[in-house]
């Protein structure tokens, strides 16, 4: 039975997209796309998949969050209605990108973390 990450070091993987078993090996090998292996431990990072937590999380987290600022944005400067269709769609895709990937990252780290300990296969 290999040592587990400490508490701190385990976040920091979680957070930065590292091997929730080493914490120096990078889990993305695109922009949302996990790998199959860590490059540095070779953990099977297949095994754990988070399926669509991630799309979850953004879609309940970004969504209150774009509405609102979308009405501050509306009630405190009145833009053109144009100007709201160019504006929301590109901070929704933009702010969904990155809130993905450190969501997807901690998703992971979390189920190898339980998944480590627990009764499921
Ligand atoms: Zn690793």
């Amino acid at each position: 039975m290999e040592e587990p990450l400490p508490p701190l070091a385990f976040a920091r993987a979680a957070v930065f997209g590292r091997c929730p078993r080493c914490g120096q090996g990078r889990i993305f090998c695109g922009m949302l796309t996990l790998c199959e292996r860590c490059p540095v431990c070779g953990l099977d990072l297949t095994r754990h998949d988070v399926g669509d937590g991630a799309a979850f999380a953004a879609i309940f987290i970004l969504g209150p969050i774009i509405v609102i600022a979308a009405l501050i944005v509306e009630f405190t400067y009145s833009p053109p209605l144009w100007l709201h269709i160019l504006l929301w769609p590109v901070v929704t895709v933009v702010l969904a990108v990155l809130f993905m990937r450190p969501s997807k990252s901690i998703l992971l780290a979390l189920q190898y973390r339980y998944r480590q300990s627990g009764s499921s296969p």
